[in-house]
């Protein structure tokens, strides 16, 4: 990889930069470097890296490319996916609540999901997940329990903490406090 013709062979391999800036394959082994790793910021950092190789809009989104003044050549891919996650929104049995910009592509196609704790289906996932710990919510109280990018995949649930408690600059999806996370 330190010869010459190999300079530019990580743009073949290595995914393009993401809308959140954070360079997942970097900080997995920062964090593994520092001995007590969280479990959670790794997975999370995982799933960026996974949704990052997905990415179909290589030169970042229209929006993007526009602001540096570079040729927007095809943006079919986010037009479609945008397209998609607005759909979401008003298809009544889903429980899509919100469409926001997504931290891997930087499509508008991160689609939010949310259910009334209350809700039976939703109960049995946080009992399947913690059935012996006291849950602290609302009777009622909803709250986002998955985002999900119509774009690149990008998707991750309640399991994991929000992003910033991870030190990662993006912003929160979920209110609630789950217990061991
Ligand atoms: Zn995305």
């Amino acid at each position: 990889m330190e010869l010459p013709q190999y300079a530019d062979a990580h743009k073949a391999w290595k995914y393009s930069e993401l809308e959140c800036k954070v360079d997942p394959l970097e900080e997995i082994v920062k964090e593994f470097e520092g001995g007590n790793y969280n479990l959670g910021k790794i997975a999370f950092l995982k799933e960026l890296g996974r949704a990052a190789y997905q990415n179909p809009l290589s030169s970042g989104p229209v929006r993007r490319q526009r602001e540096k003044k570079e040729i927007v050549i095809l943006g079919q891919a986010e037009i479609r996916a945008e397209g998609i996650a607005k759909a979401e929104l008003q298809d009544p049995p889903s429980h899509a609540v919100e469409v926001r910009v997504c931290p891997v592509c930087g499509a508008n196609s991160l689609v939010v999901f949310q259910h009334t704790l209350s809700g039976d289906e939703f109960m049995d996932m946080v009992l399947d997940y913690s059935p012996d710990e006291p849950i602290a919510v609302e009777i009622g109280q909803k709250d986002v329990y998955a985002v999900e990018c119509v774009c690149c995949s990008f998707n991750v649930d309640f399991q994991l903490k929000n992003p910033r408690e991870y030190g990662l600059p993006i912003e929160d999806y979920w209110r609630t406090e789950y217990p061991s996370r």
